[in-house]
């Protein structure tokens, strides 16, 4: 099983090896911005490194929105980082499941994601495998619960989409992590990546801040059981700098192996 961490973009390959890390996830534009990314000059680097390589979507990026201001921008980010995102040899793009706003209707939500991928195509599809991953909040979210799960996943079933478990989101976002892995994948049929976290907040409470093993509110042996069931590639998003996610990566691989 391969085991590794979100890092700084400044040099992903730098930081995984003092995390001893086998994945590495990064940015490879501002989170919180619109701008599409720069070619990186140690593309080549990371094409030819043994390291599984992850990039992560902008978190602005919310093709499920009726808001054209939003929804429009949101497909073209996606599809520059695909590109973007082959360049560095990766081999998913993780993006959010997006929501729509209160007072809309959920169905278009899920409409415009099968959009997103329908205008995908048209250009010659995504570069880079899209996964979409749960997320923690929100009462009109495409991918936090698992009924509004099956519906978004009855909407792009069609097209090749691969699906990220957030540890920390599934709990906070109120879906027991136990058996959480089956009923995943009997909607979604597969799951392509873990991001392994604790979570600073109560189950179902909605928030997403993130934890170092055994600091949070998710058992450690529930997390280490969710990541052994999935049998999927693993990035920690924790906190605590290269120490806090060394640690956290010792302590899976100590107990999934790998
Ligand atoms: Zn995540």
């Amino acid at each position: 099983m391969r085991i590794g961490a979100h890092v700084d973009p400044t040099d992903p390959l730098d930081a995984a090896a003092t995390r001893e890390a086998e994945t590495v996830q990064f940015f490879l534009a501002d989170p919180q911005g619109w701008k599409a990314p720069e070619p990186r000059t140690d593309a080549d680097r990371l094409r030819a490194a043994d390291i599984d390589v992850y990039v992560h979507a902008p978190y602005v990026v919310n093709v499920a929105t009726l808001n054209n201001r939003i929804r429009i921008p949101s497909r073209k980010l996606l599809l520059s980082h695909a590109t973007a995102a082959a360049t560095v040899g990766a081999k998913g793009l993780i993006v959010h499941g997006g929501h729509v706003s209160k007072g809309d209707d959920i169905a278009v939500g899920f409409d415009n994601w099968r959009k997103t991928f329908a205008y995908a195509a048209e250009q010659g599809g995504f570069a880079t495998p899209v996964l979409i991953e749960n997320t923690a909040g929100g009462d009109y979210a495409c991918a936090r619960r698992l009924d509004a799960l099956a519906r978004l996943w009855d909407a792009v079933g069609e097209y090749d989409v691969g699906f990220c478990l957030d540890t920390c989101h599934a709990h906070a976002g109120g879906e027991d992590l136990l058996d959480i892995v089956d009923r995943i994948k009997a909607i979604t049929g597969r799951i392509d990546l873990i991001h392994a976290n604790d979570s600073k907040d109560g189950f179902g409470s909605g928030r997403d801040r993130h934890d170092n093993f055994g600091h949070g509110m998710i058992d450690p042996e529930l997390l280490v059981a969710v990541v052994r069931a999935a049998d999927a590639p693993v990035v920690v998003e924790t906190p605590g700098g290269a120490a806090g996610q060394t640690a956290d990566i010792a302590f899976l691989r100590d107990r999934v192996g790998g």
